[in-house]
């Protein structure tokens, strides 16, 4: 049997880490960088793949988040602004600015939330100006103003937008990544700084001596068997799972609340995206979002309090017909189910307060010990993924007497120059302006190294299918260097194609799986297993996929593409 480098990192882990991280997440990345640049011998532990929880189900937006402003949480806004703004300066190839309109019509009754009584709304464009004013004032960046859009300018970036009852419409701006690359954009600066970190790794147990945690025991979901990680401190950034596992050691003081949110994904062009659009409200009260992902609308997301499995959390045809029923109040040419080409649903972790709907809750974060000395860190949000690693480090440096002061706040996570030496690689490889466009976006400088791939194989350049950006190089990339196990993981949350077109998964995924089977050393039964594998998941992922009724076979097409 050859050794792999997962090997390798079981092998590290067996012989003890100053911390052990559970949770592969963005908290968990987060933490993994943030205690190796202090100097800790760092392990991180994932049960599934990287990014598989709620860091890959994410709306996929870095910022302040323009609806707490009404609510009056300045603090929490002030801190998604401020990091917002670090990772456009330490990662301004994965991280960049947006912007989104906010139309706001004579019917509006709650727009950005908050529920405006008759006699006032006249005034509505009035308060969302002001509110706006405050969040630039809050980031701090002059070049990100927010403006009012005239007629033209909106028929211009939106010609979508429905314009009778329109009474203004403002653009101002925020941040968008794609989540599960910025988690292993994380996870590659933590092993730059020494981490090591395995994925299909679940923590089952803790080693304790006497009253303190010492460790855990570590389950290998792809090989099968235990082992024990001693750690000096074990720290839990299990996101939706924060609770059994803080649990592991004793009852937490925190309870988390599962709150799904479905996304939809629309077909190329079926509405356009260079500017997001915000649903300024929505039945429960809450935004909505069309946003550019993967070169697709992106739409969403639902707020409905959850449940069932937390591997498992789906989008539903009622999810599908609530998101398109309140995007088609704002759009000329209504979307239908026709124009969805994938759904998927993750869960917020939210910290649980008394009473109340989830939406009310805001993405807060805590740092709590347990008697046993395992920190948990809790609730949060994407963005603030860096702040919150460092509270639950600066945590465990309080355990260890002090004295190693945080490192990420001006830590580069992706460098310029090596994003530019990355563009002109694939250029001179050949690749076209708009996958180089798409590697950038997804891979910063690491795409250096895939451009290092087509410049040996050629091949490897082309598309996956030709309704989505991924190329061949990318299966080749995550297999050799992200720890790639199996095809299904590929599909979902390495290349995403089946995240982003289910038709188009179920067409590239044989190309997809002859590359995998070349770089896994797949026996032909291997191989038949991993395609099973793939075809069950996509059929479990597709209950959001209602056939049409005979009361609407649909309208014709007369959308403006
Ligand atoms: C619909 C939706 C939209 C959102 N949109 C945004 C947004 O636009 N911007 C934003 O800033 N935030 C957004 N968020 C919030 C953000 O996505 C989450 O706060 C963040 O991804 C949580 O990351 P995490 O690492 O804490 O959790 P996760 O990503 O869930 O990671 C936890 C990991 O722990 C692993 N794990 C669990 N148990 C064990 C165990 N025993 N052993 C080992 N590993 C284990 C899990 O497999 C999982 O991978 C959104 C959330 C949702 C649901």
């Amino acid at each position: 049997m050859r050794t792999t480098a997962r090997d390798d990192v079981l092998g590290a882990l067996a012989r003890g880490v100053d911390v052990l991280v559970i949770g592969g997440g963005i908290t968990g990345a987060g933490v993994a960088l943030d205690a190796a640049t202090r100097g800790f011998r760092v392990g991180l532990v994932e049960r599934a793949d990287f990014a598989s929880g709620t860091s890959s189900r994410s709306t996929k937006l870095v910022h302040g988040g323009i609806r707490y402003l009404p609510q009056g949480h300045v603090a929490l806004v002030r801190e998604g602004l401020r990091e917002r703004t670090r990772l456009f300066r330490l990662a301004p190839s994965l991280v960049r600015p947006q912007p989104f309109v906010v139309p706001l019509y004579e019917d509006t009754r709650r727009p950005l939330g908050v529920r405006l009584p008759g006699v006032i709304r006249p005034l509505a464009p009035l308060g969302i100006r002001a509110g706006l004013f405050a969040y630039d004032l809050l980031a701090g960046q002059p070049d990100l103003r927010h403006r009012a859009l005239s007629r033209v300018a909106i028929e211009e970036r939106l010609p979508n937008l429905r314009t009778d009852g329109l009474r203004a419409a403002l653009v101002y701006y925020d941040g968008r990544t794609d989540d599960v690359r910025l988690t292993h954009a994380v996870l590659a600066a933590a092993r730059a700084h020494g981490a090591v970190a395995a994925n299909y790794a679940a923590v089952t147990g803790l080693l304790r001596t006497g009253g303190t945690v010492g460790g855990a025991v570590v389950e290998d979901r792809l090989r099968g068997g235990t082992l024990t990680v001693p750690a000096r401190f074990v720290v839990n950034a299990t996101g939706a799972w924060g609770e059994q596992v803080a649990a592991l050691d004793a009852p937490p003081p925190f309870r988390i609340r599962h709150s799904k949110g479905t996304h939809l994904v629309l077909r190329d062009g079926a509405v356009r995206t260079e500017t997001a659009l915000v649903i300024p409200e929505t039945d429960d009260g809450r935004l909505a979002f069309i946003v550019p992902w993967a070169g697709r609308p992106l739409l969403g997301t639902t707020d409905d309090a959850y449940d069932g499995d937390l591997a498992a959390p789906r989008a539903t045809p009622a999810d599908v017909d609530y998101l398109l029923a309140h995007a088609n109040r704002y759009l000329r040419w209504p979307l239908d189910r026709r124009d969805v080409t994938a759904a998927w649903a993750g869960i917020r972790p939210l910290i649980s307060a008394a009473g109340g709907s989830t939406a009310a809750l805001a993405r807060d974060h805590m740092v709590s010990v347990s008697p046993g000395g395992v920190v948990s860190i809790v609730g949060g949000k994407l963005t603030s993924y860096r702040k919150m690693a460092e509270d639950a480090v600066d945590a465990v440096v309080a355990r260890d007497g002090g004295g190693r002061p945080c490192r990420t706040a001006d830590l580069v996570l992706d460098d310029t120059a090596r994003a530019e030496a990355a563009r002109a690689a694939l250029a001179a490889a050949g690749v076209p302006a708009a996958t180089v466009a798409h590697l950038l976006e997804w891979y910063g400088g690491a795409a250096l190294a895939l451009a290092e791939l087509i410049r040996a194989e050629p091949a490897l350049g082309r598309p996956l299918h030709p309704a989505t950006p991924a190329v061949a190089a990318e299966v080749v990339y995550a297999c050799r260097v992200e720890m790639a196990a199996n095809l299904s993981d590929m599909m979902f949350l390495r290349v995403r194609l089946a995240a982003i077109d289910v038709d188009a998964a179920a067409h590239a995924v044989g190309g997809v799986t002859a590359l995998m089977s070349r770089e896994l050393g797949w026996d032909p039964p291997e191989t038949t297993r991993q395609r099973e594998a793939f075809e069950a998941a996509l059929a479990r992922e597709s209950g959001w996929v209602a056939p049409p009724s005979p009361a609407d076979p649909g309208r014709p097409r007369t959308a403006y593409t």
